[in-house]
């Protein structure tokens, strides 16, 4: 059997080995110069003042509602076609997750379904941008003024990305990455919030370190706080990472770019629409979907190319489909969600990705779609 392509596979060199050993050597292996460095970094990247490193891309996702006073009693809308972090990051937090619909074309939050939910209880929007495509943050950020509502935004996807109004992470109140080995930026587990508003930084040290934020030498009064730190090896990881990012989504813009030029003759599928006009996708993964026609034989095809050793997922099982989440959460029109929750799965794309195994992927594809079931 030919060698396994992985869904993700994250890069690194001799660069990453000398600052673990650095670190190793500093003896500073949490709360040190790393992790300042690394906030540092992501922020300037979102071009935000401050970054928060957290544990995870989950963990900071709560904390930034927790940050805002977001909890018990409070509405938080997010939506359906979505990996299922941002919704355990609002029942996290104590507050109600509302699901609304996706657009057909972007796959990311639709500003009307947004708009069409809003109530008496609700607090903020968590709009995510789904597989590294920027989220339409302008028809957001006016939703969000009309109805007095907060915008965090879940950027875990996203690193590098960006549209015609800047870089992904520099809208809403806080925004948020995370650093699992499939994502832009890798470190293993880790996340980080990163925004502008002062006190909000202090809040969010306070509640990742047991409401103590050693730094300030302040405490919270009002409620514990989570031990939630990021490690100086996370950190130190994450700007050797960072320093690649550039280099790293020009070769998965690549793959990218031969996945589209394959597949794009063939009506089986339905390809991830191309970046528009000054916009920047940090691509994650190959999110397409079949043909209606071939709707269920989407699991067979996945069965199939596994066992060709070809990792693939079905990216995303809509939120309210999922064994806990079904039937619990308030929600809007899921027309779209629906749809694509049915045809949709994810094939590798990483930037160790060669011509061959594109095209092994590709073959894979249209051999298998019509004789899986
Ligand atoms: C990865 C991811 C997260 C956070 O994941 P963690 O495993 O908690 O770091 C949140 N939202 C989305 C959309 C993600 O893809």
């Amino acid at each position: 059997m030919q060698a396994e392509i992985p869904l993700a596979c994250p890069e690194y060199d001799e660069a990453e080995a000398e600052a673990l050993l650095a670190v190793l050597r500093s003896r500073r292996w949490s709360v040190g110069p790393a992790l300042r460095q690394f906030e540092d970094g992501m922020a300037a990247l979102a071009g935000r003042a401050h970054g928060v490193g957290v544990s995870s891309g989950t963990m900071a996702l709560q904390i930034a509602l927790e940050a805002l006073g977001i909890g018990p009693g409070d509405e938080v809308i997010v939506p359906a076609y979505t990996f299922v972090g941002p919704v355990n990051a609002i029942l996290g937090a104590g507050a109600h997750p509302v699901l609304v619909d996706v657009d057909p074309v972007t796959l990311n939050i639709d500003p009307d379904s947004v708009d069409a939910v809003v109530g008496p209880n609700t607090r903020a929007i968590m709009p995510v941008h789904l597989f590294g495509r920027p989220a339409p943050m302008p028809a957001l950020q006016v939703i969000a003024e009309g109805h007095r509502l907060r915008v965090v935004d879940d950027a875990c996807e996203a690193a590098g990305a960006r549209d015609e109004s800047g870089p992904v992470g520099r809208h809403g109140d806080i925004a948020c990455f995370a650093f699992y080995p499939n994502k832009p930026v890798s470190v293993g587990e880790g996340g980080m919030l990163v925004m502008d508003d002062p006190d909000l930084v202090l809040r969010a040290r306070q509640l990742r370190n047991q409401g103590n934020d050693p730094l300030s030498g302040t405490a919270i009064v009002d409620r514990p706080g989570h031990s939630a730190r990021l490690s100086e090896w996370h950190a130190a990881l994450g700007m050797v990472q960072l320093k690649r990012l550039e280099a790293s989504m020009a070769r998965r813009e690549r793959v990218a770019a031969l996945y589209r030029e394959r597949l794009q003759d063939d009506e089986r599928f339905e390809l991830p629409a191309p970046a528009a006009a000054n916009q920047r996708i940090a691509w994650f993964t190959w999110p397409l979907r079949l043909a209606p026609r071939l709707a269920d034989r989407r699991d067979g095809l996945i069965r199939a190319l596994r066992a060709e050793g070809i990792g693939c997922n079905t990216y995303f099982t809509p939120v309210h489909h999922l064994p806990f989440h079904r039937g619990r959460h308030r929600h809007g029109a899921l027309t779209v969600t629906e749809n694509v929750g049915r045809r949709c799965l994810a094939v590798p794309l990483h930037s160790a990705m060669g011509e061959d195994e594109v095209d092994r992927v590709c073959g894979l594809l249209r051999e298998l779609v019509e004789c899986a079931s």
